[in-house]
């Protein structure tokens, strides 16, 4: 039996909460298929740590997760600590030291779920996004001079390297080519933004000659909002950068019906270190502790992560549960349902069990 290392980092708000769900769906999944089994390992890493030690995780925090196959994470950030703190002491820093420059955020409306877009459905929005996750304007350089004066002066950075946009480049091509409709569009804003963003669209015609059987486009990032919401169908696979790729995939998420149904995977592509899988919605303070936080898209990423580590099948079957719950009615309220995180929970991991496949 093959044995996996997961660390699990639930952290802050309904982190916990919706980690506690994927981890009791991935443990019936284990059992289910019987040829594998996950050695869940827990860090209470997050901002309550950070209130009482001045840190929200101990410097040698990444040392730590070095040996682990993967990271299941859950949601960062405190009503009371300010949001750069608790970003840059948790997630920025694992995402950077393990250098996951592939952060990929694959969308699409679940069976029973509605989208806002009048007269789309299930099948006619299936995207994945693919986020540059180590440079660009997240790249933390910059700074302030004269701070409170009133000629202070504030710059945000955005450090786009040959390397990285290459890398992110072929990654982006290489998965395009993986999906059915092979076509991939890249996402710049080259008419305003004239050294980087032109660096991309060239990177990106280069790359393309390696993938002579998909197909490519380039949209600036402001149109490209304007498609998603007009257009879905007309898109595939998109490649931007970190900051665009944020806003754009929280835009996709709305548009698939929820944050709340919205994964994402931080990939080493190269596997020299662990990956970590999350959703994308933050801590949630609004309805933290209430037992409704939808846990469909920790489900989704828990079956990222299982495809990461080479579990497909495993992969396959959790989606089909989520897809069939999802299809059955048992939704948390922010999908227009009733049901709280356990109902859910308790449903896909019965789905689980009760499949004959
Ligand atoms: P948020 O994603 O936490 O919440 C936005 C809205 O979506 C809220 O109304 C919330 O109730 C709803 N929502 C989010 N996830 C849901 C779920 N699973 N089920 C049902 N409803 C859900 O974003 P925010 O309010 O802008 O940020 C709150 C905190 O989270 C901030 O501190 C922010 O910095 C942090 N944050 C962290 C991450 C991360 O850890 N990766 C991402 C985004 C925001
Ligand atoms: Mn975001």
């Amino acid at each position: 039996m093959k044995h996996y290392k997961i660390a699990a980092i639930p952290a802050d708000g309904i982190g916990p909460e919706v980690i506690d769900a994927g981890l009791q769906a991935l443990d019936v999944l284990a059992r289910r298929d019987g040829g594998f089994a996950l050695d869940v390992t827990h860090f209470d890493w997050g901002s309550d740590r950070y209130k009482k030690t001045g840190a929200l995780m101990p410097d040698d925090g990444t040392q730590q997760l070095k040996g682990f196959d993967a990271i299941f994470f859950g949601a960062v950030g405190a009503p009371d600590v300010p949001d750069h703190v608790t970003l840059w002491g948790l997630r920025l820093p694992i995402c950077q030291g393990f250098d996951q420059y592939a952060n990929v955020r694959p969308t699409k409306i679940l069976p029973g779920i509605s989208s806002p877009l009048e007269g789309v459905g299930p099948g006619d929005l299936d995207w994945v996004i693919v986020r540059e996750n180590s440079e660009g304007e997240y790249s933390g350089h910059g700074g302030r001079a004269h701070k409170g004066l009133p000629e202070e002066v504030g710059t945000e950075v955005a450090i786009f390297t040959r390397v990285g946009v290459t890398r992110i480049m072929r990654y982006a091509f290489r998965l395009a080519q993986s999906r059915p409709r092979k076509h991939l569009t890249v996402v710049t804003k080259s008419n305003a933004q004239r050294h980087g963003m032109v660096m991309w669209d060239e990177i990106a015609a280069e790359v393309s000659r390696e993938f002579p059987d998909v197909t490519w486009d380039k949209m600036l990032v402001d149109a490209m909002t304007v498609r998603m919401v007009k257009k879905p169908r007309s898109l595939d696979t998109i490649v931007a950068t970190n900051l665009h790729a944020d806003i754009l995939s929280d835009l996709a998420g709305a548009l698939a019906g929820s944050l709340g149904v919205a994964p994402t995977g931080n990939i080493d592509p190269e596997r020299r270190f662990p990956s970590m899988f999350e959703p994308i919605h933050g801590s949630a303070f609004d309805i933290t502790g209430k037992g409704i936080a939808n846990p469909v898209a920790t489900f989704w990423t828990a079956s990222q992560m299982l495809d990461h580590l080479g579990e497909p099948d495993a992969a396959s079957r959790l989606m089909r549960a989520v897809e069939k719950v999802c299809a059955d009615g048992v939704l948390t309220p922010d999908v227009g349902g009733k049901a709280s995180t356990q109902d859910v929970t308790d449903a896909v991991c019965e789905a689980i069990r009760i499949e004959n496949a």
